[in-house]
């Protein structure tokens, strides 16, 4: 049977059964715990969520693929621009300071392409269905279309690349790359779960699901981008964290199609004036969102 199957083939089936395994530790970690320590009372089988299993194959076997060119392409294009002396300095930093850098450096790249993504009309078009999810939960967070995730993680990239952190001069260089993403990834499903853990005084330095689920908030604030250290946030001015609450609904203000395929070409077709422009920024967030609430601020 094997020798019947092309080599891309079996690479697939690989794949996808390698997904499938991954899709269960998942499972067997997160369904437990957003049962017990739920932030919103929700079912296992919600809304969406064979859409959002379909986005779980299709955003772990995609991005690989449609990466290859743009970072040859940027990988060329340090090597053009960026000093040679600069980038074997680099090389020679040992692996942990460089795996931190390597952290912060992604991390920067990612806000930017987050934030462009709710700021620049086009964009949004894509990133929406990311934020169209009404019930947020760890599954949720391979909710995007092929075209946002590959952005979101080339945005990611670039500044690695510029840092020396991210070219193939040796095996321990090329992965940092693997996991700094391997880590993003796994910290993306636990910011996403429905889980009302709270680090407490910590939270300005790595990120919650209450900091994730504000920026999925239905009435749109445009804050807290970073997807694992929100003290970037802090930086950039962006940072919002009530003290106590979760939101109280999630979603987007235009009513986006059910099926996976629709969606995928939903940015393309649309010509609503929904998307004319991005969802606006909130000028008073705390008086907004709930007047009630004290709010953790920091600018
Ligand atoms: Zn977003
Ligand atoms: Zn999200």
């Amino acid at each position: 049977m094997e020798q019947l199957l092309s080599p891309q083939v079996r690479q697939f089936l690989t794949d996808v059964y390698r997904l499938s395994v991954w899709l269960t530790i998942l499972t067997v970690i997160f369904v437990p715990l957003e049962r017990l320590f739920a932030a919103h009372p929700q079912k296992i089988f919600r809304k969406q969520i064979v859409t959002d299993l379909g986005y779980y194959f299709l955003s772990s076997l995609l991005p690989a693929v449609l990466l290859g060119y743009p970072i040859a392409l940027l990988a060329w294009s340090v090597h053009q621009a960026v000093p040679a002396t600069f980038l074997q300095t680099m090389a020679t930093l040992p692996l942990f300071p460089k795996t931190i850098v390597a952290l912060v450096a992604t991390e920067v790249g990612y806000y930017w392409g987050h934030r462009l993504s709710h700021e620049i009309p086009f964009l949004w078009k894509f990133h929406s269905i990311h934020h169209s999810a009404e019930q947020i939960d760890y599954l949720v967070n391979t909710r995007a279309h092929p075209i946002d995730m590959v952005f979101g993680r080339f945005c990611g990239l670039i500044p690695l690349y510029v840092l020396g952190l991210g070219g193939p001069t040796s095996t321990k260089d090329s992965l940092i790359p693997v996991v700094v993403t391997l880590i993003g990834t796994i910290w993306g499903f636990f910011i996403h779960a429905n889980l009302k853990w709270r680090f407490g005084p910590l939270e300005w330095l790595i990120s919650t699901p209450a900091f994730h689920h504000w920026h999925h908030t239905k009435t749109p604030i445009n804050r807290n981008y970073s997807s694992t250290l929100p003290w970037i946030d802090v930086m950039f001015g962006t940072f919002y964290l009530p003290s106590r609450e979760f939101p109280t609904a999630y979603g987007i203000r235009a009513k986006m199609p059910d099926s996976l395929v629709d969606q995928l070409f939903y940015p393309l077709e649309r010509s609503n004036s929904d998307f004319t422009s991005p969802q606006p920024a909130m000028t008073d967030t705390k008086s907004s969102l709930d007047p009630d609430e004290e709010a953790v601020e920091i600018r």
